[in-house]
């Protein structure tokens, strides 16, 4: 079955399932806020679906760019444990009715 094509609506919504980068770790805070980050870039037809979007701070998400997340591990591998870390974080939380973690691991074979 097709996972449910939902956004984080806003900056919000993405702090509230998310409080640390999932690419560095970093909390996010009023300075450092929680972005959207496509994990597959939308100039390489990623969507705006919550399944492709992973929170990030500004700084990782301007690294990660239009890299795909191979390529990004490839120059980060740090990013890898910290990804995993923030996926079991996320275990067990829902947006819009759909378990996110689950979501984003089925979509890009991430297992841990
Ligand atoms: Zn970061």
């Amino acid at each position: 079955m097709k996972p449910s094509p939902i956004v984080f609506r806003n900056a919000r919504a993405v702090r509230a399932i998310a409080k640390h980068c999932a690419y560095c770790g970093d909390e996010f805070t009023r300075r450092n806020p929680a972005t959207f980050d496509h994990v597959i870039p939308r100039l390489r037809g990623g969507t705006k679906a919550t399944n492709n979007g992973l929170a990030a701070c500004q700084h990782c998400n301007g690294l990660k760019g239009s890299l795909s997340l191979d390529e990004f591990f490839r120059r980060f591998p740090l990013a890898i444990q910290n990804v995993k870390a923030y996926l079991k974080e996320r275990q067990g939380k829902k947006i819009d009715g759909v378990e996110y973690a689950a979501a984003i691991k089925k979509r890009f074979g991430l297992y841990y």
